[in-house]
């Protein structure tokens, strides 16, 4: 059976603390069709990551610099941070066959969804709010306010969930992974992606 596969772009998003990006590493580990899109972003390294694989990170001037000569396919200010996603890290990967997948706020996930409407859409919730701001309480980065903050974000940004073509709830991090790899795989098999030539 010969077959052919156009790759396609994955957009993961959601508010802050529900996980996103740990239903991402995970994807990425066990499916080699997928392939990170890494962002440009303006805040520093955090211990253990590392340039151009977590983030390329730039300063103020460097990032400028490739928004005037229009590099980026999205870019938003996150929590006081500039990031953006690299149209480099985009259309040439697809065109051989990858799914790029992207981690992004919902800002940048809204601009995606404008531009690339052939793109899958993946919105991340949590359980409930007492939930998420328990999370965001453990990981012990942000003080009381700013919490409150990513909380009221949250809230907006559920309401827009419908904006989407598809959510999952973080409840159980193995049960989201399952749900995310069946609308992978779903959408790795329609027909304007999938073309097995029978002989
Ligand atoms: P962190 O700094 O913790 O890695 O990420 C903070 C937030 O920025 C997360 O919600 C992450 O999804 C989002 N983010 C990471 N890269 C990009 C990007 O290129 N564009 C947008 N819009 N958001 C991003």
């Amino acid at each position: 059976m010969k077959e052919e596969r156009k790759g396609m772009l994955i957009v993961i998003s959601g508010p802050s603390g529900t996980g996103k990006g740990t239903i991402c590493a995970r994807m990425l580990a066990e499916d080699p069709s997928l392939v990170f899109s890494v962002s440009a972003t303006t805040r520093k390294p955090r211990e253990g990551e590392q340039e151009g694989a977590h983030y390329f990170f730039l300063s103020e001037e460097q990032y400028d610099e490739l928004l005037d000569r229009d590099e980026f396919l999205e870019h938003a200010t996150v929590h006081g941070h500039r990031y953006g996603t690299l149209k480099s890290q985009v259309q040439k990967r697809i065109d051989q066959g990858l799914n790029v997948v992207l981690d992004i706020d919902p800002q940048g996930a809204r601009q995606v969804m404008a531009r690339r409407k052939d793109c899958v859409s993946i919105f991340i919730l949590p359980p409930s709010y007492a939930e998420l701001r328990r999370r965001l309480h453990t990981r012990n980065t942000d003080d009381p306010a700013e919490i409150e903050r990513r909380l009221g974000n949250a809230r907006g940004e559920i309401e827009q969930m419908d904006r989407y073509q598809y959510a999952v709830v973080n409840d159980d991090l193995d049960a989201a992974c399952a749900q995310v790899r069946a609308v992978i795989q779903a959408e790795k098999q329609r027909t304007t992606r999938y073309f097995p030539v029978v002989e």
